[in-house]
């Protein structure tokens, strides 16, 4: 088993990236590999594929770590859908293939069915129990097929930008005539004690 290769690395190199991008090696990520590794596979390397993630949790990691895609290239969108399942397609022509964490395939796998379920308190999933069954399992518990992307395949444009009367910082001109922070809709209140220098 330790010689097969999960997203183009041996599974000690695939572990390694893993902690060192994620902090540990969640077993959402280990799974993910198998989804990023299968999509990447059908799709071929001679695609420039984007990715569309229906979860925030665990895969956008993968996906960022093992294709070239990021959210910070625009490249991957990630959807808060809480679904186990990534697509890559091709930008150009919107063809390319969804992979999932099929449930009626998990069921078998009563480990896995659990733990993604939920249905364990998490004291009694030890992580090295859990990747060996992900491991063991392989796509086991996955289904892919083809797909044409319909919606979300543009690439995000810059929006137009203004300058906001209250903070003076520049703002999506969208937001209105203050930006969202100055209306009211920050996240933050500043300590009243100067701006730090550099
Ligand atoms: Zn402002």
């Amino acid at each position: 088993m330790l010689d097969r290769t999960i997203c183009g690395r041996t599974v000690e190199d695939f572990f390694r990236e893993l902690i060192r991008f994620h902090g540990f090696a969640a077993p959402g990520l280990v799974l993910g590999g198998f989804l990023v590794d299968w999509a990447q596979e059908l799709i071929g390397t001679d695609v420039e594929a984007d990715a569309i993630v229906e979860t925030t949790h665990c895969l956008p990691d993968v996906v960022q770590l093992f294709t070239p895609c990021t959210l910070g290239n625009g490249w991957m969108k990630v959807l808060d859908w809480d679904k186990f399942a990534v697509s890559l397609y091709d930008r150009r022509k919107l063809t390319g293939y969804r992979v999932w964490l099929d449930l009626d395939k998990l069921r078998s796998l009563p480990d896995l069915y659990n733990w993604y379920m939920r249905l364990f308190p998490k004291e009694d999933r030890p992580l090295d129990v859990l990747h060996e069954a992900i491991l063991t399992a392989g796509r086991g518990p996955l289904s892919a097929c083809a797909i044409r992307v319909t919606r979300l395949c543009e690439r995000h444009k810059k929006q137009e930008i203004a300058v906001c009367p209250q903070c003076g910082e520049a703002y999506a001109a969208s937001q209105g005539l203050k930006c969202l922070a100055c209306q009211g809709e920050g996240y933050y209140e500043a300590s009243t004690s100067s701006q730090i220098k550099p």
